[in-house]
């Protein structure tokens, strides 16, 4: 399954809001097959529309999507130089498929701040150097192994020219996923500025409730997207009922969680969408990639239902939603039978017919 990596510098919060997920972590009884490694947190997509569809379909079970997230040691100053826990924590960054960023907002005189003090834009600055300085290594000493290798004719030159572009990029300042290279080609280099990645502002009520406050936050980061929670609440907010929950997220101007918003922007970040199938046994949303065809989304139910796949009925669940039975949305012409060409749109409602 795609990760997602928690970084940050010391003392953000990082550990508070990874306990939160591993605490609101999906119940093994649904994910019986799920091996769930400790400093992994898996936490359920929220989705209203499978609470719909089980209501139309009578369905025993609501089977969510989920989306995974890696607690990373903290980065300090100089971690790209073995610095800390250095080596390790950039091994497992690496892995990760995009990357949460968790930038400190809070002001709590108690809590030490690794630099003397909160600055969220020094912060950003900090980490993002020791990324770019972790890559530059990588990429110099990948350059020097396929120059030899493109004069045996070992290597692509292609993936020569464009590690030294993405060289170039970083020594003029530039992170990868900003820069105009072929990413594509230097997968194998699992280089971290190039990952997508999302902003954590772990922040106070007096952050949460001030959007003025918030935007000039989120406009350090943008393009990129930044979530605002604080993660002492969100701690708190997993021990509590959902009518409890809510009241408490609605006392600090929010009508979702944190850890939810989290979720759903992650998933997004990792490029991917779902799709949904009903029945009397379960709904449920299927974890696709973004621009993936009709038999590839098969196949995530069963690599069998991509090899025999034969059509697909679709229906939007807008359209169902509105019917509100199946044979209405029949009768209305709102269910399309697709072929293997099709893309899939998020909220497709699907029934696959295949060949065994
Ligand atoms: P990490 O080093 O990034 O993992 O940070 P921790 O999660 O261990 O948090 C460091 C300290 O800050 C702990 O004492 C937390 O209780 C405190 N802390 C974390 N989040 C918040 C927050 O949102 N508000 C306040 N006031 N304190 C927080």
């Amino acid at each position: 399954a795609l990760t997602i990596g928690i970084v940050g510098l010391p003392n953000v919060g990082k550990s508070t809001l990874f306990n939160a997920l591993t605490k609101n972590q999906v119940l093994a009884a649904n994910y019986p097959f799920a091996t769930i490694e400790p400093n992994v947190g898996v936490v359920e997509l929220p989705d209203a529309r499978l609470d719909r569809l089980a209501e139309i379909h009578g369905s025993a079970k609501i089977l969510p999507a989920t989306v995974s997230f890696v607690d990373i040691a903290g980065i300090v100053q100089g971690a790209s130089e073995g610095e800390g826990l250095g080596n390790q924590f950039l091994a497992n960054i690496r892995e990760a498929d995009a990357i949460a960023q968790v930038v400190r907002g809070f002001a709590d005189g108690d809590v030490v701040h690794v630099a003397g003090a909160v600055n969220p834009a020094s912060d950003l600055e900090t980490i993002n150097t020791e990324l770019a300085l972790a890559d530059m290594q990588t990429l110099e000493k990948a350059i020097t192994r396929l120059e030899k290798e493109v004069r045996g004719k070992k290597a692509d030159p292609a993936v020569l020219a464009a590690a030294e572009a993405a060289k170039a990029a970083l020594d003029a300042g530039t992170l990868l996923s900003a820069a105009d290279v072929d990413l594509t080609l230097l997968k194998e280099f699992g280089l971290m500025t190039a990952k997508p990645m999302l902003f954590v502002f772990n922040v106070d009520e007096a952050v949460l409730t001030d959007d003025a406050r918030k935007a000039e936050l989120a406009a350090l980061v943008a393009p990129a997207t930044a979530v605002f929670l604080d993660a002492k609440v969100e701690s708190e907010l997993v021990d509590l009922e959902p009518d409890e929950a809510l009241e408490l997220l609605q006392s600090l101007g929010q009508d979702e969680s944190g850890l939810d918003q989290l979720a759903r922007i992650g998933f997004d970040t990792l490029g991917l969408q779902t799709y949904l199938t009903a029945g009397p046994k379960e709904s449920r949303a299927w974890t696709i990639r973004k621009g993936w065809t009709a038999p590839q989304a098969a196949g995530v139910i069963h690599t069998d239902f991509e090899k025999g796949f034969i059509k697909a009925e679709v229906v939007s669940f807008d359209d169902l939603d509105a019917a509100g039975t199946m044979a209405d949305a029949k009768a209305k012409g709102r269910v399309r039978i697709e072929g293997k060409d099709y893309t899939m749109v998020d909220g497709d409602v699907v029934e696959f017919r295949f060949n065994v």
